[in-house]
């Protein structure tokens, strides 16, 4: 069993949004709805919506938590020279097709 990755713990006092909280952040990055994106995890490869995902704003950035395992999935940073979007190993994004 591999051990999610993570840069905190995560504690009952850990204060988070649903992924619905991306769509304004993520909205000038990906095309479409953020929301309605497919994120497959990672660690324990659950796919689901990021509507669904768990969103943490008090840290440095915004990082974007697998709802199932809790483990990183997604960063998001903004510094003075541009934003970063990190995607963390073996996490995927899927873009849908048009129609
Ligand atoms: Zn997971």
């Amino acid at each position: 069993m591999t051990t999610p990755y993570t840069y905190a713990t995560t504690t009952p006092d850990d204060r988070y949004l649903d992924g619905n909280a991306l769509a304004g952040i993520l909205s000038n990055l990906l095309p479409g709805d953020p929301t309605l994106h497919e994120c497959r995890c990672g660690t324990c490869h659950s796919t689901e919506p990021l509507a669904r995902a768990l969103v943490y704003l008090d840290c440095p950035g915004t990082v974007i938590r697998c709802p199932h395992c809790s483990a990183v999935m997604l960063q998001l940073t903004t510094t003075p020279t541009g934003t970063y979007l990190t995607v963390t190993a073996d996490t995927t994004l899927r873009f849908p097709s048009k129609p």
